[in-house]
């Protein structure tokens, strides 16, 4: 498979390459040329493979490119029989799958290290990192900021990693103590934890400062894991697959819905409809920072400015702009790259409502809603009261939304995106008490934790980098 930029910039590339340097040069995004079509029998076999397998037959669709060099099925098999392994997640098949009633199907996602969704990605995402980067001989620094959760995944997936050095930047106390212990205790030294005296937005700036020092970048290898990479849209698609065909069972067809905020998930189901899973609508479900379903209700994308960003219960999917919806949105206009160079290079969005992209919407079966915090407190009650069951916020108000769109015969899988335990607060105002921690988790609190306290300077990011070299050095010289 080749890869070229949604703006039509860029020459086209391998996966490997798309994979490690993750941004098209033109300020695009990556997408492949065509998207792989599975046929009958694919389908079939895919319906009753286990779920690494899935995984694997997804990841050489879109991952071998017969470049010297490049990855072959048998890598990508047996990268994603690794990531998925007992040993990284706590359920047995992964990915589980439990029915809630009135026609939802509750898809749990957080079954790995850090209990959110993000680690299904992000332990394929590591695995392939160490292949490519390995074969290379090469090594490369992951620089990132967290207020949470993504670094958190990052840093669980990449411990231990030969060919990755991982700095995530997070903002000293602000965190929650769950949170902090998540990221803190990790014991590898090529995970570097940099608390910075500041706020998240001061963290994230630092990124973007010395990401954009080139000399600096090209001599430390400087790379990003972030929710634009191609290889963790490819990693989700692989969950999509895997559950539409086992509940929908033959010729029948089901819905998701999906918890957003940068549009990767929900796009991954996208991509997974095209391939042919069984899927009949993708329900786009937000909370308060409803950018996305204002356009889905109206064909306008009005980006909000930082600061109106509203902080919610679902902080996850708290967003000014959904990176990945270029991706869809060059879909929408066919891969018109010009249209979509100009969409995305417009300052405060645009309007598509007289386009007739916008009514290429309803074959994607995409539809929207949005979710506040009373509903998902609501919606958390009501899913324990009757089927005893206790969601987090997000999951919340993907089944707040979830409901508006309920179809006789039409199964609704609604994915769990995090486990409760990482948002007890929530949990307790609605529930009355806090929900369980698992077992491996209970006592991280109490575990020795390691990190570096900095000034918010660039300064201080760089100095922190370079005092870490000599162990890459050392690893280059074996
Ligand atoms: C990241 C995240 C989301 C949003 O996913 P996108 O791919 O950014 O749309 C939703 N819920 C949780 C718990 C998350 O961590």
């Amino acid at each position: 498979m080749r890869y070229l930029s949604t703006r039509g910039g860029m020459d086209p590339a391998g996966f490997a390459d798309v994979l490690i340097d993750g941004l098209a040069p033109d300020g695009g995004l990556v997408i492949p040329e065509a998207i792989p079509v599975l046929d009958t029998d694919d389908l079939a076999a895919l319906a009753v493979a286990p779920y690494p397998e899935v995984a694997g037959a997804v990841l050489t669709r879109f991952g071998t490119d017969g470049d010297p060099g490049g990855l072959d099925a048998g890598d990508l098999a047996r990268v994603a029989a690794a990531a998925y392994g007992p040993d990284r997640f706590d359920h047995p098949d992964v990915v589980s799958l439990r029915p809630l009633g009135d026609g939802m199907v509750l898809c749990g996602l957080s079954h790995g290290p850090t209990l959110a969704f993000k680690d299904m990605a992000m332990q394929l995402l590591a695995g392939l990192f160490d292949s490519v980067l390995g074969a290379r001989r090469d090594h490369m620094t992951v620089l990132g900021a967290t207020s949470g959760d993504t670094g958190s995944s990052a840093e669980h997936a990449f411990a231990g990693s030969a060919s990755v050095d991982v700095f995530m930047l997070s903002p000293l106390d602000r965190m929650t103590p769950f949170q902090t212990a998540q990221m803190y205790t990790i014991d590898h030294p090529n995970i570097h934890n940099l608390a910075v005296r500041g706020v998240f937005d001061q963290c994230q700036d630092l990124v973007k400062h010395v990401t954009s020092d080139q000399g600096f970048k090209v001599r430390h290898r400087i790379g990003a894991v972030n929710s634009i990479n191609w290889g963790r849209i490819v990693a989700q698609v692989a969950y999509y697959l895997y559950s539409s065909l086992r509940v929908a069972g033959p010729g029948g067809e089901v819905s998701f819905a999906v918890p957003t905020g940068n549009f990767g998930n929900v796009y991954s189901g996208h991509v997974a409809r095209r391939m042919g899973a069984p899927i009949r609508r993708l329900v786009v479900a937000c909370n308060e920072n409803d950018v996305l379903d204002e356009f889905f209700s109206t064909g306008r994308y009005r980006m909000r400015r930082p600061g109106d960003v509203v902080a919610t219960s679902s902080p996850s999917m708290d967003i000014a702009k959904a990176s990945n919806f270029e991706r869809y949105v060059s879909d929408l206009t066919g891969g018109d790259t010009g249209v979509v160079a100009d969409l995305f290079t417009s300052p405060d969005g645009f309007d598509l409502s007289s386009d007739p992209a916008f009514a290429a919407v309803a074959a994607t079966g995409m539809v929207s809603g949005s979710s506040r915090h009373a509903d998902r407190i609501a919606t958390i009650r009501e899913v324990h009261r009757r089927w005893d069951v206790v969601v987090d916020p997000h999951t919340a108000d993907g089944i707040t939304v979830a409901r508006r769109f309920l179809e006789p015969g039409i199964p609704m899988i609604c994915l769990e995106t995090a486990q409760p335990a990482k948002f007890s607060a929530t949990i307790v105002e609605a529930l009355g008490e806090a929900p369980p921690v698992p077992e491996r988790l209970a006592r991280i609190l109490d575990l020795p934790q390691r990190y570096q306290v900095i000034d918010p300077t660039p300064d201080a990011v760089r100095a922190a980098i370079t005092a870490a070299r000599p162990r890459r050095a050392g690893h280059r010289a074996r």
